[in-house]
């Protein structure tokens, strides 16, 4: 049995942004290369729009928007856009859908950008890329819209309020995968207390039950996004899923079936690993999760846990369905 696979978070944007050289058909290069999508059944992949903190933060947001606008024009033997028309016949073809989300508002808006400037950029990007996956308001730092998922004792800023306002009713759900508990805590909070239709989910995140880090999401907001009807994207480094244990991945898929089985799905987050600084992460991935070519193994092993049904969601049903309600 083989299953189409929806995964919520790849950086290839940045990679072909940033990269001299970036070649998105190299399997060498990096582990979401179209030909590894491809091997792998993906059939529909978030591709993420990833800034750092810093000034040229919008400039480069814009440039992976224009990368993502023409990837759907220069390579439409290879992916479409993944949108309500995608999901009326997923099937319909062989092709990758594709959408954008932004990892980081400072893609929005650098520390220093005004408020004109921030809703220009917001609308000229939505119109860049057709639609969002979602939106994360940090990533591992702080920004002018609240805490990132190592910092402590930051929480949802003044600007990360009056961006959440300016999302709500675009159907473009906020991400919880890079916020601090208290930026979690916060956004949770606003949406509730001004009745704000933005849902929640977890792109690309474990469970602390499992593997105790700070990027892993708390049982407790886990459950918030699972009573909201949100979706939690497993991530397949090996730094959030245990750093000597392979198999821990099953773990975490595992437990994200206990807390829903509608709300469980992939977030794999394969990125460009050449220049990752920091050699204590390598290898970032283990073998049996270490390019989109594997989800079919991955699929089978959890074949001995999980029935039928319960692999279909996984793989990609709850993703379909998430999406499907949002836009219809
Ligand atoms: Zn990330």
């Amino acid at each position: 049995m083989t299953y189409p696979i929806a995964d919520l978070h790849c950086d290839l944007l940045s990679f072909l942004a940033a990269v001299p050289g970036a070649d998105a058909f190299s399997k060498d290069q990096i582990a979401c290369a179209f030909p590894w999508l491809q091997e792998g059944g993906v059939r529909m992949q978030v591709m993420a729009i990833y800034t750092n903190v810093d000034h040229s933060s919008m400039k480069m947001a814009g440039k992976q928007a224009k990368i993502f606008y023409d990837l759907l024009r220069k390579e439409e033997k290879t992916v479409r856009k993944f949108d309500a028309d995608f999901l009326k016949n997923p099937a319909s073809d062989e092709r990758i859908g594709i959408i954008a989300s932004v990892e980081n508002a400072a893609g929005f808006g650098h520390e220093k950008a005004t408020w004109s400037e921030i809703y220009k950029q917001f609308d000229a990007m939505l119109t860049t890329v057709g639609q969002l996956a979602y939106i994360s308001l940090t990533h591992h730092t702080e920004n002018r819209f609240g805490g990132g998922n190592y910092i402590e004792g930051v929480g949802l800023k003044e600007d990360g309020k009056r961006l959440l306002d300016y999302m709500a009713g675009k159907k473009i759900p906020i991400d919880l995968s890079h916020t601090s508990d208290l930026l979690a805590e916060g956004i949770l909070n606003h949406i509730d207390l001004h009745h704000l239709p933005i849902p929640v989910i977890a792109s690309h995140s474990n469970f602390r039950a499992i593997w105790d880090h700070k990027r892993n999401l708390s049982d407790e907001f886990a459950k918030e996004i699972v009573q909201r009807g949100g979706i939690i994207g497993v991530n397949f480094l090996r730094e959030f899923l245990d750093r000597d244990v392979p198999e821990r991945l099953f773990e975490h898929l595992l437990h994200g079936f206990d807390l829903s089985e509608d709300a469980i799905c992939f977030g794999a987050d394969f990125f460009y690993t050449k220049n990752f600084p920091d050699k204590s992460r390598h290898p970032i991935y283990f073998p049996l999760a270490e390019n989109a070519g594997k989800y079919p193994s991955i699929l089978d092993s959890l074949s001995q846990h999980l029935p039928e049904s319960q692999l279909k969601k996984l793989s990609h049903e709850n993703v379909f369905n998430f999406y499907q309600k949002l836009w219809t």
